[in-house]
């Protein structure tokens, strides 16, 4: 039986490259397979040096009702809140007892994050631990990530591996599911992804922006010299990146758009994708500021799907207990 895992760290409202990169296809699988757990993981928000309670309570609430907003269906699937489930933190011990420090310093995001510190805390180095609790708590089979994860699912295989040998087969051996979707990128720095935590907020359009902060940040979009419109990523990645936002809500390809916009200068350019932009996300505005007003609503719902989730993972936990002996 194929049942879906997948989180999303609440480090702010999500940007239109979290939707099409991850919550559109979740939505998609949600609808057509059903079996879905999704988790708001807020032990791994705080791994991070620098973050506030405050502004982290808020990111929470915001991105369940930005989920909700974009077509999760709470009803469908199990959507909760991470450090609600205590069963996580403690699996992640357990896990954590069969996990070597090379085999964590040699994933390639501890370099990149341990490298951008001038003191690495020790949850930087062993999130990826706890990432691996949180899916074989579910017993997930498929775990959609970006193809900056899929290390981390790798080492979530080998430690269910490593379990399922010392102790008894528990866990079924988790796959990433890589989706085909291209990255979208930065608006102020094109060669870099777009991102939830870059300090500029004009370098990302936020689904619950807008229609005037749309225009503003399209209109101040990086392009380069040339007032052309083409698809070349490599050589002109600020125009093609437009060209790639337009495709994804055109649900067309970036070939095609790039062709049947060839008549445009970059400026009139940014002003049409600002308008598909803002008419795509119209319906996931209105349905976010919905559930802002509504908090008694999010809260249960938020409960209701923590309960759901605290059941499964409690019946798994027990069974691992079992096996390690701790009973
Ligand atoms: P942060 O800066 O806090 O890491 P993020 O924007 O990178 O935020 P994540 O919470 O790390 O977002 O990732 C959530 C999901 O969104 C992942 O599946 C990731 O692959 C996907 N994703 C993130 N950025 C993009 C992007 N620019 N284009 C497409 N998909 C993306
Ligand atoms: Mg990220």
């Amino acid at each position: 039986l194929r049942k879906v895992f997948s989180g999303i760290q609440p480090t702010g409202v999500p940007h239109i490259g979290n939707y099409y990169g991850a919550i559109k296809p979740w939505v998609e699988m949600q609808d057509s397979h059903g079996n879905v757990i999704l988790s708001v993981v807020d032990m791994h928000a705080i791994t991070m040096p620098g973050g506030e309670p405050k502004k982290l309570r808020q990111n929470i609430q915001e991105m369940f009702a930005s989920l909700i907003a974009c077509g999760i269906d709470p009803e469908k699937t199990i959507l909760f809140q991470q450090s609600a489930v205590s069963k996580h933190a403690e699996l992640g011990w357990i896990l954590g007892c069969l996990t070597t420090m090379p085999r964590l310093q040699h994933l390639p995001q501890w370099k990149q994050k341990s490298e951008a510190l001038s003191e690495v805390p020790l949850g930087v180095f062993t999130y990826p631990v706890l990432q691996t609790a949180d899916i074989l708590l579910y017993k997930a089979t498929d775990v959609p990530v970006g193809d900056d994860q899929v290390k981390h699912i790798e080492l979530a295989r080998d430690l269910a591996n490593l379990f399922n040998k010392k102790y008894g087969e528990t866990f079924p051996k988790p796959k990433p599911v890589v989706g085909s979707f291209n990255r979208i990128k930065s608006l102020r720095s094109p060669t870099n992804k777009m991102s939830k935590s870059e300090k500029d907020a004009k370098s990302r359009i936020d689904i619950t922006d807008s229609p005037e902060v749309i225009r503003e940040k399209f209109k101040k979009a990086i392009t380069d010299f040339t007032s052309k419109i083409t698809y070349e990523p490599t050589d002109r990645p600020g125009v093609s990146n437009l060209i790639s936002i337009h495709a994804a809500f055109a649900n067309s390809t970036p070939q095609k758009i790039g062709e049947e916009n060839s008549h445009l200068d970059t400026l009139q350019y940014k002003l049409l994708v600002a308008d598909v932009v803002i008419a795509g996300t119209a319906k996931i505005r209105e349905k976010f500021a919905e559930m802002m007003r509504n908090k008694e609503y999010l809260e249960q719902t938020i409960q209701l799907g923590n309960d759901k989730a605290r059941q499964i993972a409690e019946e798994t936990y027990k069974e691992v207990i079992h096996r390690v002996g701790f009973v």
